[in-house]
């Protein structure tokens, strides 16, 4: 029996014999013969084809940088024009072995002799092209001449360990695109480069807007003033949108006694992503304060809002008049993420969400749901996402554990699923359906961001739930028109989900030069020279007092140096003020991106400024 030894192994037939296939993995062949021919004396690791081209790890015998990645290309490109032949052995263990050991390949040798023990081999394939063996499974190319040359290209240097393993020797890994055409190899390289240069880590770092600092803590994210002042912009959209919407603002606790969270069924099952307890020791006052006794109580921090609400629902007697009643709060919760997930502001442990939970009656389910979606809707047009998509999670009836997965109760779920069908319908918006996705306690929808960079996240849900008010969890009632107690339903929605995960994702969305509503510093005025600084200060003093967060750019740069600067961090407007500005009470625009310099009155500059402002006006479209 021969097993392949090169790669992952667990590709499906078809992949693997597709061309696309063979150029990647004939092409980490000829590059591990480049590089081994730059750096006599390196050793080898694995050398897979992946989804955009290929990569190879080594063990250099001296460093390589991206200044050799030219030279890495143009020994590739002579290997294939010499057209060497792809030879297929089949080599009996003790010569694969004694091959791999001549060759100075010692990861070689220690895995091939796993592969043979482990699954009783007694040879082991083998390619060679020109002078370069590998062990290897193919399949290849015919000769390297097959490969078209201009359609690969190397991408990145990275660390990697031997298999993985961070207890193992660190090698360099390369990374190289490869496609079968050029067009796609500089499509990808156009995408790749600019979601580099969109990466919200590096941007939030650059544009001064996040840190994640170790003495705080993983995944807990400290927000600096720029950042901020997004977190404050979006805020505010979200309120005034709910307070147009009928919503009410609460506050709730980052600290909570488990005893909520029994009643709401999130503990025992949920105790896995929430942070460990806290047992303090309180003094309880018995009756009439005489005696005091001690108790212990755990507490959590707070993984979601929603038992919070929902207390507040049931902290006073409600009617059918009030209801719905539309409970919000941009709430901050705790998750304990794995250490391995978290990355920047996408996964982290704490987290500020847009939340509110929507009480009322089956009669009111259709249109409020409806609503929300149009919240959605206005948010999406409002910051230019288009490239969006709905999924209708729906329950499974036919799932043999469904019993424990959902609620039992088919009758509620046919009639739920049905007005959230109806809603999504009216909404205009397009939908899929998915049996098997929905929540335990109703069928939801769930919105899926793509980023400019190709990445998919669910962004927001909007749920809706029949179980948790039941009298067997949090038993929430109000009086009918009948004067009898009935149980409301409950939509949970949070269209702007996180800050942290729609910050992260607006960053990439906007490459950082957000619209002037949503910018950190809207305007930054740049006088030519220092004369003119006191006009420069009068103007932002106006500004301020206008509510315009601006700053003066007062240092000793030249005007060039400071126009270019304001570029750099993608300020949206510049003002230039000199003499002219200044005698005629003008200033002079620069707008990011836009060629036109217009001058025109401060008064005319500050009343435009705030309409566009208000209006939370987008001028650039956003997208690569
Ligand atoms: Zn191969
Ligand atoms: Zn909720």
């Amino acid at each position: 029996m021969t097993k392949p030894a090169n790669q992952s192994g667990d590709s499906a037939e078809d992949v693997k014999n597709s061309t696309l296939y063979k150029i990647r993995h004939s092409l980490a062949h000829v590059m591990a013969q480049a590089v081994c021919d730059m750096r006599p004396g390196s050793t080898r690791g694995f050398g897979p084809p992946v989804d955009n081209g290929f990569y190879y790890d080594f063990v250099l015998s001296e460093p390589l940088t991206p200044e050799d990645f030219k030279e890495i290309e143009k020994r590739m490109k002579r290997i294939l024009k010499l057209g060497q032949v792809f030879e297929h052995e089949d080599l009996a263990i003790p010569d694969a072995l004694k091959t791999l050991e001549d060759l100075g390949e010692a990861f070689k040798v220690a895995y091939a002799k796993e592969l043979a023990e482990k699954n009783n081999y007694e040879t082991l394939s083998f390619y060679k092209n020109g002078p370069f063996v590998d062990m290897c499974e193919g399949p290849h190319v015919e000769k390297t001449s097959k490969i078209p040359a201009g359609c690969f290209k190397i991408r990145s240097l990275a660390g990697a360990y031997w298999r993985g393993d961070e207890k193992n020797q660190m090698m360099t890994r390369v990374y190289a695109w490869a496609y079968e055409t050029k067009d796609e190899l500089d499509e990808e390289v156009r995408r790749w480069t600019e979601a580099q240069k969109r990466d919200h880590k590096k941007l939030g770092q650059s544009l001064d807007l996040f840190t994640i600092d170790p003495v705080v803590g993983k995944g807990l994210p400290l927000w600096l003033p720029k950042g901020t002042a997004i977190r404050d912009e979006l805020e505010k959209l979200a309120q005034e949108e709910e307070f147009r919407g009928g919503y009410q603002r609460v506050a709730t606790p980052h600290v909570t006694r488990d005893e909520l969270y029994y009643q709401s069924g999130h503990l025992p099952y949920y105790a896995d992503v929430m942070y460990p307890p806290m047992v303090v020791e309180e003094t309880v006052d018995s009756d009439g304060g005489e005696q005091e006794q001690a108790v212990k109580e755990t507490y959590r921090l707070k993984p979601m809002n929603c038992p919070h609400h929902h207390r507040i629902f049931a902290a006073r007697k409600r009617s059918y008049r009030d209801l719905p009643l539309r409970l919000a709060e941009y709430g901050q919760v705790y998750r304990f993420e794995e250490h391995g997930a978290l990355s920047g502001l996408l996964r982290v442990r704490g987290m500020c969400m847009n939340d509110a939970h929507i009480y009322c009656t089956e009669k009111d389910i259709e249109s409020e749901f409806l609503e929300v979606m149009n919240l959605h809707d206005r948010y999406f047009k409002l910051l230019g996402i288009k490239d969006y998509s709905m999924r209708l999670s729906l329950w499974d009836p036919d799932d043999p554990k469904g019993k424990e997965k959902y609620v039992d109760d088919s009758a509620a779920w046919a009639s739920t699923e049905d007005l959230v069908r109806r809603a999504m319908q009216k909404s205009g918006m397009d939908f899929t359906e998915v049996k098997g996705e929905a929540a335990f306690y109703g069928p939801k929808i769930d919105i899926q961001l793509r980023t400019v960079t190709g990445r998919e996240e669910t962004f927001s849900t909007n749920q809706l739930d029949f179980a948790i008010p039941r009298a067997d969890r949090m038993n929430l009632v109000y009086t009918g028109a009948d004067g009898a107690d009935h149980h409301p339903y409950i939509i949970h929605r949070a269209p702007l989900g996180t800050h942290e995960r729609f910050v992260a994702y607006l960053i990439e969305h906007f490459g950082g030069a957000f619209p002037t509503w949503l910018a950190p510093v809207q305007v930054r005025i740049i006088p030519i020279g220092e004369k003119f600084n006191d006009y420069a200060y009068k103007l932002e003093t106006e500004l301020r007092n206008a509510l315009v967060r601006v700053e003066v750019d007062g240092s000793d740069d030249k005007v060039n140096r400071k126009i270019r600067n304001g570029a750099t961090s993608k300020v949206p407007i510049l003002l230039i003020v000199g003499e002219r500005e200044q005698s005629d009470s003008t200033v002079t625009l620069r707008r990011y991106g836009e060629k036109d310099q217009p001058t025109m009155a401060f008064d005319q500059f500050k009343t435009e400024l705030h309409a566009e402002i208000s209006a939370r006006t987008m001028r650039r479209q956003p997208g690569l």
